[in-house]
């Protein structure tokens, strides 16, 4: 009943959004600091010397990158230890007095940010989940609307994992400057801005002053580093407490031998991403259009989730990441189809990672306001580097293929 058609021997993987494979050359940056330069960087002697100089170079290039000093860059270990690191440290600095801090988020977060916002509501904190409009843009009045007296920190991602909506941070980031000027004037506390950038890196500009955060996190494992490698930038002035303690490296923030290989790992990854982000960025706009085109051709009833770029002109800052698509296929199970599909070598996701374990409806999708037969049926695919045209043709034979099939045995 399904198409046949044999697999093709190379597997077509379109789930960069979940994860990426390690570019060679940042895996061969990487090599000599297994064996060779193997020190610890808090060692005087040569090895480490040698191995504190590499963090040194690694930091400093992804300062200059961002546009900041290198003492404002927090080596971790991945996405969710920057943000819960960004988060919990920023909210530890505030006692859960008579009048609890608050703290803002979006209701599409990553759950690296949502539970931890959900811990600290559980140690007395106050929090408010900021809804999305039809495209996942945050309500900026709303958002607005949610400040309190009490208010200590706004966490907003930069751009979606799901539907790839890229937030408009840089204005956020205007209006909290106004706003935190007239704070201080009230004697109020500084409301302190953290944007998770994790999908934003490989793809967008990621100047801090240009943004206008005082936090900002990131990762390797998005961007063809390691997993496991991830920088929280912080603001020079701006205190927050550690989650780690021990030796006292990073500045006190994040205690623990250094992850060497991982730390240089991720500069060379980070370097390669946003020297070649315009160029890719182009090449998978395209791919990724010509998918969205072709399906609305073959498939009717199929809604794409996230903004619709097609017939727009695309600038310097997008309003969706240029490799992620998003649809939602009514009379089709999303986590049937992405065990099809890998049958046919074929890997797509039916959102976010995490969801797929636990089998819960998306929240990204949900937030959206949509039915929840649109909410069932979503299906990602995150182009990359390796994606070319004749892998979305063949992706687009089989999926029509399915959903066809899929139909014809449900009742929508
Ligand atoms: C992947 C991701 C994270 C978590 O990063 P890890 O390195 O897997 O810990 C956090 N936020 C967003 C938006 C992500 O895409």
């Amino acid at each position: 009943m399904f198409p046949k058609i044999k697999p093709p021997k190379k597997r077509i993987y379109l789930d960069h959004a979940a994860t990426t494979p390690l570019d060679p050359s940042v895996e061969k940056v990487m090599r000599p600091f297994w064996q060779i330069h193997f020190g610890n960087p808090s060692s005087l002697y040569k090895e480490g010397r040698e191995a504190k100089a590499a963090i040194d170079q690694a930091r400093k290039t992804i300062a200059d990158l961002i546009d900041a000093r290198p003492n404002e860059i927090i080596f971790t270990a991945g996405g969710t230890e920057s943000v819960n690191l960004a988060i919990f440290g920023a909210a530890r600095n505030h006692k859960v007095g008579k009048r609890p801090p608050h703290l803002i988020t979006s209701k599409i977060e990553h759950h690296a940010v949502l539970k931890s916002f959900e811990a600290l509501e559980g140690e007395g904190y106050k929090a408010s989940y900021i809804d999305v409009d039809k495209q996942g843009f945050i309500n900026l009045d709303k958002l607005k609307a949610a400040v309190r007296p009490e208010t200590i920190l706004i966490s907003v991602m930069y751009a979606n994992n799901e539907i790839g909506t890229v937030e408009p941070i840089m204005e956020m980031g205007k209006w909290l400057k106004a706003e935190n000027a007239k704070r201080q004037a009230q004697n109020l506390s500084r409301i302190l801005f953290h944007t998770d950038a994790c999908q934003a890196a490989g793809a967008l500009d990621i100047n801090v002053n240009y943004l206008g955060v005082d936090l900002l996190t990131a990762n390797g494992s998005k961007i063809y580093g390691p997993k496991q490698s991830g920088f929280l930038y912080i603001r020079s002035g701006i205190a927050i407490k550690p989650l780690i303690y021990g030796g006292g490296q990073e500045r006190n923030l994040r205690s623990g031998t250094e992850n060497v290989p991982g730390i240089v790992g991720l500069a060379e990854a980070f370097r390669l991403a946003q020297k070649n982000r315009l160029k890719e960025n182009k090449r998978l706009r395209a791919l990724r259009d010509y998918f969205i085109n072709q399906i609305f051709k073959k498939i009717p009833e199929v809604i794409l989730n996230g903004p619709d770029e097609r017939k727009l002109k695309v600038g310097d800052t997008p309003l969706r990441l240029p490799n992620n698509i998003n649809i939602s296929i009514p009379g089709v199970e999303g986590e049937a189809l992405i065990l099809y599909l890998d049958s046919y070598g074929i890997s797509a996701s039916t959102g976010s990672a995490c969801s797929s374990v636990s089998q819960d409806p998306s929240h990204v999708i949900e937030a959206l306001g949509r039915e929840k037969k649109f909410v069932d049926s979503s299906i990602r695919f995150a182009l990359g580097k390796q994606t070319r045209k004749k892998d979305i043709e063949y992706v687009l034979k089989i999926l029509s293929g399915l959903i066809i099939e899929f139909r014809k045995v449900s009742r929508i």
